[in-house]
Formats: C-alpha cells, structure tokens, sequence
C-alpha cells in the first residue's frame, strides 16, 4: 500500500442542536485535530435554518483547535443581504475558506425562492463581494446530482461554478472509485483544473447510510448492501466490515494521486480516526 502522511484531509461536521452535543462535537473536533487537518468544515441547514449555529460552531471549532474552520454556506431562500452580512461575519472573525453551495431543497420551496438559484450564482456574489477573500469549495458529483437532467449538463453546471471562481471541489460520497476516476477523466477533457477531492462516508450505521444515500443519490453498490443487511443490528460486525470496505476505497484512491480526502464524520471520531489510521494518513 502506497501511504502518503502528507496529503491532506479534512473533516466535515454539523451544528448540533443541544448544548450536549455542542460539547460532544468539540471533542471530536478535538480528537480529530491530533492528525492535523488541512481543515475542518460546518454544514449549514437547509434553506439557512442553522445560520447562527453553523458560525457559533465554526468559531467554537477553530478557536479550540486551531485547525482553519470553513462554513458551508448555501445561497437556496437567501437574499444577497444576508450573505453579504454572513461574508461580513467571517470575514471579521479570519475565516478564509467557505464551502459555497446551492443547498437541499426545503420541500414547498421553489427554485423561485431567494436571488440566487444556483452555486454558480453565490460563487460569482462572494467574489463581487470579497474579491480572493476566501478560498471557496464546491460542490461535485461523481454520480450525476438526483436533480440534473443528464450527466453532461450536470458536468456543464459544476464548469459554471469552477469558472465563476471556485477553487476546490469536494464529491458527494460514493463506493464506486470507477464514478470518481471516471468524473475526473471527463473534467481534464474540460480542462477543468481544480483540485476535487473525494468526500467519503464511513460506514457506521446502514439504515442511516441507506436513508441519506437515497436522498443524495449516491449509490450503495449491492454487494454492500446485502452484506449490511445480513449483519442486521450486529453493530461489531457492521463496523468491521465497514472499517474494511472504506479503506479499501480510500487506498484505491490514494493509490491513483486524488489531491486529498474529505471525510463525512456525522460528528464522531473514531469511525474516521481508524481509516486514518490505516491509511497511516495524518500527522
Ligand atoms: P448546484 O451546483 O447549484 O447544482 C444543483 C443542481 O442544479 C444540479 O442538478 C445541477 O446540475 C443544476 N444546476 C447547477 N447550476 C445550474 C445552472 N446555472 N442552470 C441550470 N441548472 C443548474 N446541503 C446543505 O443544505 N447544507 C450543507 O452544508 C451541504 N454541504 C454539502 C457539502 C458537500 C461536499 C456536498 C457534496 C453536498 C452538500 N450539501 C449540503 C448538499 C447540496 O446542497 C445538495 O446536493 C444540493 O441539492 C445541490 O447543491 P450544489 O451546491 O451542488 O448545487
């Protein structure tokens, strides 16, 4: 196996919702802070409906570890006001790096919602706003958005955005490294030269994974499948086989020079601390 302690990785978390789990997800923070991070990131709920929790865990985050805290920030049901109060806000608290995206949907709520309709549209306002600011992911996927008409308007959208000024990409997670090396492939014939980083789930929980894989569209290969559901609510089991069939994808990856890895961690530590570790990832 060709290990790399040099390449960057990163852990995605959410706001939590009581004090309780505020605290919790420091300690991950904290426990995931030991590998050295290129950064930590904060999702920010549907429709902006965890603004002020997204931020308060951001600046938690980073002035406990010390590890460049990034928000994700979503244009869907926003005013350029907002955002631009929001871009205030980090700039004023040294926040450098934003994940910019369109967000989910809220149901009832229609494209219509809101000034900006796309992530292209919200990377071309934060740069309008603040010039080079902040260094800005996006968005990308492997196995075509659930909402794009086809695989080649998708890939045509996610240009937009890489040509409106984004400098990075995160993927939705995935099990297959073919979709991935396959997206990548179809970039450079676009000469799209960003850095995009593969986003990977680690495999904990399968009613959850199967929930969240539906919703987002990405697809949990049969042979995963099955073997999850004949494990039932065997959860050593779950986690061993999971532990194994993530690394594997991770040492796949690594092994074809992806730029980074982004891990998915549902706020816990360990799951992504021990494929880390087997990848002798990390500092
Ligand atoms: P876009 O890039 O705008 O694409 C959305 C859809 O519209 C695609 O089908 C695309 O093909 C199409 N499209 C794009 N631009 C155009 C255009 N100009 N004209 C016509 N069609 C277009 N969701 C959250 O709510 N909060 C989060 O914090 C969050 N974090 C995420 C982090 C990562 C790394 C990833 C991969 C996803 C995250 N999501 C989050 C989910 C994401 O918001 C959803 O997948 C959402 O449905 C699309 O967001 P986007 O930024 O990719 O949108």
């Amino acid at each position: 196996m060709n290990t790399q302690s040099s390449l960057p990785i990163s852990f995605e978390f959410f706001p939590a919702k009581t004090e309780a789990g505020a605290e919790k997800l420091l300690n991950t923070a904290k426990k995931l802070a030991t590998t050295n991070p290129e950064f930590f990131s904060v999702t920010y709920g549907a429709a902006g409906s965890t603004r002020d929790r997204t931020a308060g865990t951001v600046f938690d985050i980073k002035n406990l570890t010390n590890i460049p805290t990034a928000p994700h920030l979503s244009c869907i049901g926003a005013n350029k006001n907002e955002i631009a109060e929001l871009l205030a806000l980090y700039q004023k608290h040294d926040i450098n790096r934003i994940v910019a995206l369109r967000g989910d949907l809220p149901s009832g709520m229609g494209l219509a919602s809101g000034e900006l309709r796309y992530a292209n549209e919200l990377v071309e306002f934060i740069r309008e706003q603040s010039g080079d600011q902040f260094y800005l992911e996006v968005a990308a996927y492997p196995e075509i958005h659930p909402q794009a008409p086809n695989a080649e308007k998708d890939l045509e959208n996610f240009k937009r955005k890489v040509d409106a000024g984004a400098n990075s990409a995160i993927t939705q997670y995935f099990f297959n490294a073919d979709s991935y090396f396959y997206f990548i492939e179809r970039c450079q014939k676009l000469n799209i030269e960003i850095p995009i980083i593969p986003g990977i789930m680690p495999i904990t929980n399968y009613t959850k994974l199967a929930r969240f894989s539906d919703a987002c569209g990405a697809e949990i290969p049969r042979w995963i499948r099955k073997q999850l559901e004949a494990y039932g609510d065997d959860a050593a089991s779950i986690k061993q086989f999971g532990e194994h069939v993530i690394t594997q994808l991770c040492e796949k990856l690594i092994n074809q020079g992806v730029p980074g890895v982004h891990f998915y961690t549902l706020n816990q530590a360990e799951p992504s601390l021990a494929i880390v570790d087997n990848l002798r990832l990390g500092k």
